[in-house]
């Protein structure tokens, strides 16, 4: 049996994702026919743009859902108010970059809240629906800092190693529906989240930017290059694939080497 990407009839709602990583994977959802549900904090008139922008390449529905992914209530009605939920895409996430002595608790629990709570929140709502429709696909965007840590990033790396935990979790409670749950566990890709943790990392080093993306970033991905947010929408349009049906409960690293060292 030969396997193609058809999301047609779908609906993919993905978290945190008026930008980055997770507008990467909106796109390419929507490339493989997926209708879209966008989200943010922020409800901006570029964030509805960024859905019809979607819509009029692709010509599939795409919409755009303002809830905080740090408010439990507000990650569940973020589902209930999509009202379908075929695919789940749980990408929302902050960074703080500190010694843990000095780590602001207010930061500390925006980041569990963001980056951890916020996929049990969104994936209690979606199962139901997913179990109804009797097809479902849960990707959780972890990270290589799911896998392995470094210093200074305490919460953030507390967080995408709980983001593991709850995949393999929710992967043994759906293991005998048509129903799967993986986690994507990206190395560094040049987005915003990166961008905002260089002057910080800069700070604690005592290096110049250059120096920390080629002696603190790069230096862990043996590649030398950043991943690309393309690259992330295809892994995670694979993952909804046919051909990854019985890929459940695992991770999926695509660091350029990183976590093989
Ligand atoms: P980004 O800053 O561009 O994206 C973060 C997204 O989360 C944004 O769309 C933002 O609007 C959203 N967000 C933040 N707080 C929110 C809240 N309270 N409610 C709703 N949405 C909120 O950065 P990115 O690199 O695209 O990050 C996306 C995901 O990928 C994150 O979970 C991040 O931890 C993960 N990740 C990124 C990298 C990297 O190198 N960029 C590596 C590994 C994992």
């Amino acid at each position: 049996m030969a396997y193609s990407i058809d999301l047609s009839q779908k609906t993919a709602l993905i978290t945190g994702s008026n930008s980055g990583i997770g507008l990467g994977i909106a796109w390419a959802l929507a490339r493989a026919g997926a209708d879209v549900v966008l989200n943010s904090f922020t409800d901006r008139d570029e964030d509805h743009a960024i859905a019809e922008e979607i819509a009029k390449e692709t010509g599939v529905t795409a919409r755009y859902i303002q809830a905080d992914m740090s408010k439990g209530d507000e990650c569940r009605q973020f589902v209930t108010e999509a009202g379908r939920c075929d695919i789940l895409v749980n990408n929302a996430g902050i960074q703080h970059v500190a010694p843990i002595p000095d780590f602001p608790v207010e930061k500390w629990d925006a980041i569990i809240a963001i980056n951890l709570s916020s996929a049990f929140h969104t994936t209690a709502m979606a199962l139901p629906m997913m179990r109804k429709a009797g097809w479902g696909r849960i990707v959780n965007i972890s990270s290589a800092h799911g896998l392995t840590a470094s210093p200074f990033k305490s919460a953030y790396i507390a967080a995408k190693h709980g983001i593991v935990g709850l995949t393999k979790t929710t992967a043994l409670e759906t293991a005998k529906e048509p129903i799967t749950c993986n986690a994507i566990c990206p190395g560094y890709v040049l987005t915003d989240i990166v961008e905002n943790q260089i002057p910080d990392t800069m700070k604690e080093y005592g290096m110049s930017r250059e120096d920390v993306i080629k002696n603190v970033m790069l230096e862990r991905q043996p590649s030398k290059e950043f991943a690309t947010v393309e690259q992330l929408g295809g892994t995670a349009t694979f993952l909804c694939s046919d051909a990854a049906a019985q890929i459940t409960g695992t991770t999926v690293s695509v660091d350029g080497g990183w976590t093989a060292m």
